[in-house]
C-alpha cells in the first residue's frame, strides 16, 4: 500500500471513531480530500484507494486537474472566491464552500442561471470574528440570510468555517459549537433545511465531528505536507 492509501485508511478510521463519539455513524460525515498543491498522479493514488470527493482552493489548480481526472469525481471549491472567477468555478466544481457575502451569493446565482447549473453552496462564516479572515459576521448572516434563501439557482446546503488558529485542537471546540448553534437558529427562524456543516481540517477534524461536522476538509493528513515553493 502507498502512503496516500495508508493515510486514507487511518483518516477514515479516525472519522468513524469521532462520529461514534458524537452518536453518529461514519457515513454521516463526508470526507473532502484537499488536493491543493498536489499533481494529478499523486491525487490519483487517493482515487485508486476509493476516494471520490476532492477539494481545491485555487481555480487554476482545478483547471489543471479536474478535466484530466475521472469525470465521476466530485469537486469542492473551498478557497476565497472573486467575482471574476465565479463562471469558471461553476463550470468545473460541484460545490462551493466559500460564499462570503450577499453580493457574491447574488452574483453566483446569476451566473448559475446563465450556465444552467445549480451548484450546491455553503455560506462561509467568520466564526472567530477575525479581521484577517473573510466570511459573514454572525449579525450579517442573520440579517441577510432570507435574501440568500430566496435565490433559486443555487442550492443552499449549509455553513462552513475556518476557525482561528489554535495551539490545541480542543481550543477550536467552542467555535464548532458556535457554528452548530448558529445553524440551529437559522433553521428555527427561517424554516429551511441546512444539513451541512463544513468544518474541521487535519489538525482538528475529530473535534469538529464530535460537535456535529458533516463535512471535513482534510489535506495534509492524507497527501502529506505541502510544499508551496514547487
Ligand atoms: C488547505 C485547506 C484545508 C486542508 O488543510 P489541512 O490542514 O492540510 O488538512 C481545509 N480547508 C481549507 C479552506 C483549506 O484551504
Amino acid at each position: 500500500m502507498n502512503d496516500v492509501a495508508r493515510n486514507l485508511v487511518a483518516v477514515k478510521q479516525r472519522i468513524s471513531e469521532a462520529a461514534e463519539r458524537s452518536g453518529r455513524t461514519a457515513d454521516s460525515v463526508s470526507l473532502v480530500a484537499v488536493s491543493k498543491t498536489w499533481p494529478v498522479d499523486h491525487v490519483q493514488l487517493a482515487v485508486d484507494a476509493g476516494q471520490n470527493i476532492f477539494g481545491e482552493n485555487k481555480l487554476q489548480e482545478g483547471q489543471d486537474k479536474i478535466p484530466a481526472m475521472d469525470q465521476s469525481l466530485e469537486w469542492h471549491y473551498i478557497g476565497g472566491l472573486q467575482r471574476n472567477k465565479v463562471r469558471k468555478v461553476l463550470d468545473l466544481f460541484h460545490w462551493v464552500h466559500s460564499i462570503d457575502s450577499l453580493k457574491l451569493a447574488k452574483y453566483t446565482d446569476g451566473v448559475a442561471a446563465d450556465l444552467g447549473v445549480k451548484p450546491k453552496v455553503l455560506l462561509q462564516v467568520n466564526i472567530g470574528a477575525e479581521l484577517s479572515k473573510g466570511g459573514f459576521t454572525l449579525d450579517g448572516l442573520g440579517e441577510q440570510f432570507s435574501e440568500m434563501v430566496a435565490l433559486e439557482n443555487i442550492e443552499l446546503r449549509g455553513l462552513m468555517c475556518i476557525p482561528p488558529a489554535v495551539a490545541e485542537p480542543d481550543q477550536a471546540r467552542k467555535f464548532f459549537k458556535a457554528m452548530v448553534t448558529l445553524r440551529d437558529e437559522l433553521i428555527d427562524k427561517h424554516r429551511v433545511e441546512l444539513p451541512e456543516l463544513s468544518m474541521g481540517m487535519s489538525g482538528d477534524f475529530e473535534v469538529a465531528i464530535e460537535e456535529g461536522a458533516t463535512m471535513v476538509r482534510v489535506g495534509s493528513s492524507i497527501f502529506g505536507g505541502r510544499n508551496y515553493q514547487k
